[in-house]
């Protein structure tokens, strides 16, 4: 294998700290030497802290990303067009995967998706799909295409077959302060999207006080990062920056997240959820060409959440992934026999009367987290049935006294919580306009 020496990183180094373009065949192999392991972890160090500090152009996010998909496995299917995906930034109530995999498998397509746990206050795809008995998210890329194959969709965890260099970079970025830049963050997420094979990718980049990206500007520069190293590689890419300030839907929590995501595939469950689910299924419906247009795509989606086939796939890749048949069969009939449930559900009133304005969702994550719905070290269990359950939607007419929350919790609540659970709830005078949670788009 051929290495770089020492001298010519350092030349890749300098170009970082002058901005000066860097030679993309050396980046290219400084990017192989990291995934074989052969770069002392100083050096990367170094390089990480200049990117993080410069910054890096498009084609060399690109290279760079590239380079991270070709360190490990990358899955393959005779034709790509029909094989897409959803990247969410993270938020809070965030359920999206769990309905989007088998809802666009019910209408054609094909979703190899790859997730990942909760990270910092956001909930993670893969620690709700574990909340339900069996469920097995470890897949190999073999058995991920395999899935697909059969029955067009599979959720598996991130792993060290997929973009190896990422793991890596990630856990050094991760002890230099150089998780939060944009060319980094890019290539972390697109050359794991970009090694399943992808045709069409949509990107939900998450705004607001309970997302990583605060304000508009900040979330439409990290989505047009993405969107620019995906379609270099090819990849078909739809950006939506959504809102991220109230929680999504009724329910935030690992389990009851899954009886959210259950009960829109049973065709109802809370309509801001599936609201978001259409709006992220109507552009892959249309960019990989088994839509003509978006109207065409919303009817499709609607007719599976309506007509029970979504939530047949979801049942069928459950079994797939481990689930035993009968218990599968009863999750997606009454999920609330399956699910566990916390000791107590503490129920929450309206102060006053008004309409429901805004729920601050960063007080649920984080009371969610400290109860044990999040980790705050690598080594921490998550509690499934640690949550709240929302009883209202923004805007509605609400009465002094009206119970509007539930905390499924199993430790003593404190008074801090209680202070800080009954002021989350902020109550308007007069009605709120409707919005819907998409801010802007980018392709
Ligand atoms: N998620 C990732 O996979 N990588 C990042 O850098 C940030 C979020």
């Amino acid at each position: 294998m051929i290495k770089m020496n020492q001298h010519k990183i350092e030349d890749l180094i300098k170009s970082v700290e002058s901005k000066q373009p860097m030679n993309l065949d050396i980046l290219a192999q400084f990017i192989r030497d990291v995934a074989s392991r052969s770069i002392p972890v100083t050096t990367i160090e170094k390089w990480l802290k200049a990117v993080h500090r410069n910054g890096i152009s498009v084609e060399e996010t690109i290279v760079l990303t590239r380079e991270m998909m070709e360190s490990g496995s990358i899955l393959n299917w005779d034709d790509n067009r029909l094989v897409v995906d959803k990247h969410s930034t993270g938020g809070v109530g965030d359920k999206m995967s769990l309905i989007l995999a088998p809802a666009l498998a019910a209408c054609g397509l094909k979703v190899p998706m790859l997730a990942g746990r909760g990270l910092g206050h956001t909930g993670g795809t893969i620690d709700k799909l574990e909340s339900i008995p069996g469920f097995n998210c470890l897949l190999s890329p073999q058995q991920m295409q395999k899935q697909v194959f059969e029955i067009g969709c599979c959720i598996a965890a991130q792993n060290d077959a997929i973009a190896p260099a990422d793991g890596l970079l990630y856990a050094v970025r991760d002890v230099t302060n150089t998780i939060d830049s944009i060319p980094l963050i890019t290539a972390s997420i697109i050359s794991k999207k970009a090694a399943e094979g992808l045709g069409s990718l949509v990107l939900d980049v998450k705004c607001g006080n309970a997302a990583f990206m605060k304000t508009q500007t900040d979330a439409e520069a990290l989505a047009r990062s993405m969107v620019g190293a995906a379609t270099g590689l090819g990849i078909n890419t739809t950006a939506q920056i959504t809102q991220m300030n109230f929680p999504i839907g009724k329910y935030v929590g690992n389990s009851l997240e899954v009886l959210g995501s259950i009960e829109v595939l049973q065709g109802h469950g809370s309509s801001d959820t599936r609201e978001l689910v259409v709006t992220q299924c109507v552009p892959l419906l249309v960019q990989s060409g088994l839509a003509a247009n978006n109207y065409e795509a919303e009817i499709m989606v609607v007719d599976v959440l309506g007509n029970g086939r979504a939530l047949d796939f979801f049942k069928q890749m459950c079994i797939s992934q481990g689930v035993d048949g009968r218990v599968a069969e009863l999750l997606v009939k009454n999920p609330k026999e399956v699910l566990k449930f916390a000791d107590n559900a503490t129920r929450f009133k309206a102060t006053e009367s008004g309409y429901v304005g805004s729920i601050n969702s960063m007080t649920f994550a984080e009371i969610a987290r400290k109860h044990g719905a999040g980790r705050f070290s690598i080594e921490d269990e998550i509690i499934p049935e640690i949550g709240f359950e929302i009883l209202i939607e923004h805007g509605q007419k609400i009465a002094k006294g009206h119970d509007w929350l539930v905390f499924h919790h199993n430790e003593q609540i404190t008074e801090d919580d209680l202070f800080k659970l009954t002021n989350s709830l902020e109550i308007a005078n007069q009605k709120p306009e409707q919005t819907t949670r998409l801010i802007s788009v980018i392709s």
